[in-house]
């Protein structure tokens, strides 16, 4: 797996490492919470959320626990759902598109 794409997996699921001042202080209301893409698992649809505490996100369409970082795949052209870290330590194809093997990629198109 490419590098940056790890250091961006870790980022979407592990945001307190990466969130300076993510720790309860006074100063991080202050800080603009980063945005990201994540696919709910239940629909597969792609949605533009606040990147705020552990994935999976509570969808606020639906108040379900279900939103997944999503990774793009440039073959299908659409965002897939991030699996679990766990399942992307354990399988080498995790960050591939089940359909086409295509490696997913960080960036593509945000969805409306
Ligand atoms: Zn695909």
């Amino acid at each position: 797996m490419a590098a940056g794409l790890r250091q961006r997996i870790l980022f979407l699921l592990l945001p307190c490492i990466s969130i300076a001042g993510c720790g309860g202080s006074e100063e991080a209301t202050t800080n603009v919470v980063p945005r990201a893409v994540y696919v709910d698992t239940l629909t597969m649809k792609a949605m533009v959320c606040d990147v705020e505490g552990e994935a999976p996100l509570v969808n606020p369409a639906t108040g379900k626990r279900t939103l997944m970082p999503g990774l793009y795949c440039p073959k299908c052209q659409r965002w897939h759902p991030l699996p679990p870290l766990d399942q992307i330590n354990r399988t080498p194809n995790a960050t591939k598109c089940s359909k086409t093997g295509v490696e997913l990629v960080a960036d593509g198109p945000w969805p409306e």
